[in-house]
């Protein structure tokens, strides 16, 4: 041992521990690189860095992962790695330092890190019968290139393209699974899947069971949490429902939206559109371009001065110019989801909550997801088609898949907003929803746009568009952010007379927004993503799950709404 050279020894750790963390994950493959560029005078820097990414990425995959245990069950593999890293790079250090030191043989070293890392997938399979090359795996995605990893299922046919498995590979690997677990229950099968429970996942859920003549297609929706939670972006009883977008198409679709709220409404017996009217005030050119819009679409409308306006509307103050179009007010959103789950139920779809994918791959045109309900219980479903309507969980569920098959999402940014509700001694009637594009320089450089309504029974609530703190969907800020609070404070104080200020009630919702704030709504191989609704998807929800059923069933997907190629 003393007789190697160190350059030559660091290039054979380097090996030894690429190879052993990028087993653990595929993006570590920056790490022994640099361990192997770092070696010699920085030798100490790497050994340093080496153990502390173990530690990053057991973090990492906890937060990611985002279900309970995983970091846990993670945590076993990277430490082993991570230790394994940190006494291989020591030796090196020391041979660096004194050639003749006595350290451990690259042989020995290698069957060691190893031994260990071996060890760490037999006991965390033990343990937690969790294999760790699925928990190492962009979170929710399983390594298709791994055939341990595939669950028993035998139902293949056709090639996986983008995992550019050869057929007999797929058959080979099925076999090898069916072998390997030939007590495992055989798979539920659906026509379709749906994952998500919030309004998009309901209401595609819905359109598929009641698609064709009497519908007939078997239709299973899984969601992670409990009905009506409220950790993603549809819980609260209310929502702005109005025409006034600036495009064409986004104004006839509100018109959609209007006719799917209301069969809806016929179907359920439950009110869920109220038209109280919706107002837009201040920046006279972006009011001239919706107001285009509105003409252009054939929806009624009237423009306003803000004292005109001041005398109709007594609990708001206006700025500059004011335009206003009856067809709007808000939809109850609470109920909407409901109305959405109960026909959803009673066309045949069957609505597992509490119950969360924890993998899914595709393999041929089937979709295998696995499921992990509330006790740990694990199960496996197989569709040809699977509608991912995830919202702010898009990127960890749909990303990979989407990408392996030759697509892309687009970038989302997902934001903690924080409207609040305040008191109002007005009656109901008194609030329109409205919308502020400020023309004060001074608000404009801290808000582009504020928009509010009545809440009826909890007051009026008033949020700042998309101006809230970017967190990871499963790991939510617990305390409200003190900015975000003085701003709105100081915005109603000046802008909203009809309510009291003191009576600030914060709420917390997730958006989801994309550049363009154009949402997806696609379908690339047997998997249709639904994300990126950008804070203004709720009026939508009832049209949108009818459009997103379409797409799953092959209706090419508008172009405003499809993913990105390549
Ligand atoms: C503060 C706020 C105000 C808004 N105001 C308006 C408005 O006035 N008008 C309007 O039209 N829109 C508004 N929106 C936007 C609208 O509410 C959203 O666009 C809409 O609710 C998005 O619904 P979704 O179904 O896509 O997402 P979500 O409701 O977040 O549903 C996604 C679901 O997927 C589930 N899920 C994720 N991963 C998994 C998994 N691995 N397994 C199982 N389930 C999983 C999640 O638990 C979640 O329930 C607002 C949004 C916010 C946050």
């Amino acid at each position: 041992m003393g007789s190697t050279k160190p350059v030559a020894m660091a290039a054979v750790h380097a090996l030894v521990v690429g190879a052993a963390v990028a087993v653990a994950t595929p993006w570590a493959l920056v790490v022994p690189v640099l361990v192997s560029l770092l070696t010699g005078p920085l030798g100490g820097a790497a050994v340093a860095g080496v153990p502390a990414f173990g530690i990053l990425w057991l973090l990492d995959a906890a937060f990611r992962n985002g279900l309970p245990g995983s970091g846990l069950r993670a945590a076993l593999p990277a430490g082993v790695l991570a230790f394994s890293a940190f006494v291989v790079c020591s030796a090196q250090l020391q041979l660096f330092r004194d050639p003749e030191a006595a350290v451990p043989s690259d042989l020995s070293v290698a069957l060691w890190t190893g031994g260990l890392s071996a060890a760490a997938v037999i006991v965390t399979h033990v343990l937690f019968d969790r294999d760790p090359v699925a928990a190492r795996a962009e979170p929710g995605i399983v390594d298709l290139a791994h055939p341990t990893t595939r669950s028993p299922v035998t139902t293949t046919d056709g090639t996986e393209p983008a995992a550019a498995a050869s057929e007999a590979d797929s058959a080979e690997h099925a076999e090898a699974a069916r072998l390997a677990e030939p007590a495992a229950p055989a798979p539920e099968r659906f026509d379709h899947v749906v994952v998500g429970g919030g309004v998009m996942g309901a209401a595609t859920a819905r359109a598929l069971a009641r698609a064709g003549d009497g519908g007939g297609a078997s239709v299973l929706l899984v969601e992670q949490f409990g009905r009506g939670h409220d950790h993603g972006s549809s819980h609260g009883a209310s929502r702005i429902f109005r025409r006034g977008y600036t495009a064409d198409d986004w104004v006839a679709l509100t018109g959609d939206a209007i006719t799917a709220w209301q069969a809806l409404e016929a179907e359920t017996g439950r009110t869920l559109l109220d038209f109280t009217g919706a107002l837009d005030h201040g920046d006279p050119v972006a009011l001239d371009e919706i107001q285009a819009a509105l003409e252009r679409g054939g929806v009624v409308h009237e423009r306003l001065t803000p004292d005109e306006a001041g005398a109709r509307w007594p609990g708001l103050r206006f700025d500059t110019s004011v335009l206003f179009h009856p067809q709007a007010g808000r939809v109850r959103s609470a109920d909407a989801v409901e109305a959405l789950l109960d026909s959803a139920s009673a066309a045949g779809a069957e609505l597992r909550f509490d119950t969360a994918v924890a993998a899914i791959e595709t393999m041929g045109d089937d979709v295998v997801l696995r499921l992990e309900g509330a006790g740990g219980a694990s199960s496996t479903v197989v569709s040809t088609s699977v509608v991912l309507a995830v919202g702010s969980w898009a990127r960890y569920l749909a990303g990979d898949l989407v990408r392996r098959a030759g697509a892309s999402l687009p970038e989302v940014r997902v934001t903690q907003e924080e409207p609040a509700h305040f008191a109002t001694e007005l009656p109901d009637d008194a609030w329109p929803s409205f919308v502020h594009h400020p023309t004060d320089p001074a608000l404009r450089a801290r808000v582009s746009t504020i928009y509010g309504l009545l809440t009826p029974g909890e007051g009026v609530k008033v949020g700042t568009h998309g101006t809230g703190r970017e967190v990871h969907p499963d790991a939510r800020l617990t305390s409200p952010g003190a900015e975000g609070q003085a701003v709105l404070r100081d915005y109603v104080a000046a802008w909203v007379p009809g309510v009291d200020v003191d009576t600030l009630a914060p709420i917390s919702c997730l958006y989801d927004t994309t550049p363009t704030e154009d949402p997806v709504l696609d379908r690339i191989g047997s998997v249709t993503v639904a994300t990126g609704f950008s804070g203004h998807g709720f009026k939508f929800g009832a049209v949108f799950g009818e459009l997103l059923a379409g797409v799953a069933t092959g209706t090419p997907a508008p172009e405003r709404f499809r993913l990105r190629q390549g």
